[in-house]
């Protein structure tokens, strides 16, 4: 989508801090950090949540979370780590282009 941040990332038109990609996946450095390490987690293919994630999308979002373990390990988060994905406006989603948030590096207490 041409007005999604993401997207512009994806295709290399906004520069960003890459630490993974395959055909399906792009990870990159939050330009916000929250926690030492805090890495965004896409799908190449644009859908803004989950509730417009289709059937299809299965195997895809399976394997972001499996990626997300490799990577975490990879990136030394070896005392643990958080996954948030916001959807919506009331849970603070700013892009429309799923992501999930791996956030670590830094003790990190209750969600509420
Ligand atoms: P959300 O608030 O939608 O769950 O998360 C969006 C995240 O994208 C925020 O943490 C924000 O800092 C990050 N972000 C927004 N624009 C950019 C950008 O252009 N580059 C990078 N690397 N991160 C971005
Ligand atoms: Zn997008």
């Amino acid at each position: 989508m041409e007005d999604c941040i993401f997207c512009q990332i994806i295709a290399g038109e906004i520069p960003s801090d890459i630490v993974y990609e395959d055909e399906e996946i792009l990870a990159f450095r939050d330009i916000h950090p929250a926690a030492p390490v805090h890495v965004l987690f896409i799908p190449k293919k644009h859908f803004a949540n989950l509730g417009e994630a289709a059937p299809e999308d299965q195997a895809l979002l399976g394997r972001m979370l499996l990626v997300i373990g490799q990577e975490a390990v990879k990136l030394g988060l070896t005392e643990g780590y958080r996954i948030v994905s916001n959807f919506g406006v009331s849970a603070g989603q700013t892009v429309g282009h799923f992501h999930l948030h791996l956030l670590g590096g830094r003790y990190m207490g209750a969600l509420c």
